[in-house]
């Protein structure tokens, strides 16, 4: 049985019929940007999350870069992220001119919160807060700290459409939340998009000046800002998958529910879910010593297995000029060395969940 790690096509034929009349029905609107979908689109997806505003933008690293930006944070200022997340959550901070402060992740591959407060100095100005793999971060810690040292707190929501903490959802609990919906996000448009959702309605209008151009009103350009609108189509396609949603999750934690109890290796670890946390399950990742010789095995097998993410940020070409060598963040670089993400997407067979389950468990 041949089976990718992901695929968007059986989640798109679910609902295809629905999907089509909406790009249809923008397509012959005549109007492609900045309208009643987006608009609609923003209402609803504030309210999915239970924050006051969303503002749309184009993708995810722009939610990012702009969140900070309208924060008013750049050259001189520092802000802490953890070291095993995927690269765009350091360049939404570096774009700015500002230095990615990395931390340790814990167990869970979110930011380990003890390890806070021992990087904050006098020009820590915000935390990062990636809730990675769809899981929740320690968010009661995380917001404890940032009160105590006047800190701000942007959320990475990439991965995290819908988990909570302590019943809240993940982007309300800081200043902003930051959304991509890349095709292959639990919530993902058909091209890039983005977002960002925030209780602060100065925020949300500044959001909403910077990606067009800095201008409220046509031609008068109140900041250099930038082209970051997520369109009509993408806006209409969200909007139709946003009301399955739930219904998307629940299938993807079934899957999970299986492998948890089904694959039974000491070779390999499992992931956990930490008590008052959920989990949306965008990646299901283990980890195992051999990692690379268990994803040739699987590829053998004919499973096709990703590494999120084989390179930390900090050992990237790109953050050389930070400094940080080789065993500066041993945790993140460990992770990096055995972390392995098992097939998973809406669709998945149960015959095909079993295979991979059968497979992993005669991994020797
Ligand atoms: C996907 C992703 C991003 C970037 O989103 P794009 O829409 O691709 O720009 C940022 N952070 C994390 C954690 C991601 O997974």
């Amino acid at each position: 049985m041949k089976i990718m790690q992901n695929r968007m096509d059986r989640g798109f034929q679910r609902y295809q019929k629905e999907y089509e009349e909406k790009a249809l029905e923008v397509l012959r609107s005549g109007w492609y940007i900045l309208g009643k979908e987006l608009e609609a689109f923003e209402k609803e997806f504030a309210d999915y999350t239970g924050a006051e505003y969303c503002a749309g933008v184009a993708c995810g690293l722009d939610a990012l870069w702009i969140a900070f930006r309208v924060l008013g944070i750049g050259p001189g200022d520092e802000v802490i992220v953890q070291g095993n997340t995927y690269i765009a959550s350091v360049m939404g901070i570096s774009i700015n001119g500002a230095v990615p402060v990395m931390v340790e992740p814990d167990e869970y591959y979110n930011l380990d919160a003890s390890k806070i407060e021992e990087k904050i100095t006098e020009r820590t100005r915000a935390i990062l807060a990636v809730h990675l793999y769809g899981q929740a971060s320690q968010m009661d810690q995380i917001c404890r700290i940032a009160q105590k040292y006047h800190l701000k707190i942007v959320e990475d929501c990439a991965q995290s459409h819908g988990a909570c903490y302590g019943g809240k959802m993940t982007g309300t609990f800081g200043d902003a939340g930051c959304f991509s919906f890349y095709p292959s996000k639990n919530l993902g448009a058909f091209g890039d998009a983005g977002a960002i959702v925030t209780n602060d309605p100065d925020i949300a209008r500044k959001v909403k000046i910077f990606r067009n151009y800095g201008s409220e009103k046509r031609y008068h350009n109140k900041v250099a800002g930038a082209n970051s609108r997520l369109d009509e189509i993408q806006a209409g396609l969200l909007r139709v998958k946003l009301r399955h949603l739930e219904e998307l999750t629940r299938e993807k934690e079934e899957i999970c529910r299986e492998y948890l109890s089904g694959i039974s290796n000491p070779a390999i670890l499992l992931p956990k879910v930490r008590a008052g946390a959920t989990a949306v399950w965008h990646q299901f990742v283990i980890r195992c010593k051999e990692r690379d010789r268990l994803q040739a095995y699987l590829k053998d097998c004919q499973i096709d297995s990703i590494i999120h993410y084989p390179i930390p940020p900090h050992l990237s070409e790109a953050y050389q000029y930070l400094g940080l060598k080789k065993g500066s963040l041993p945790i993140t670089e460990q992770y990096a060395d055995e972390v392995l993400s098992l097939p998973l997407y809406n669709g998945m067979t149960p015959e095909e969940c079993r295979y991979v389950i059968d497979c992993v468990n005669h991994f020797r």
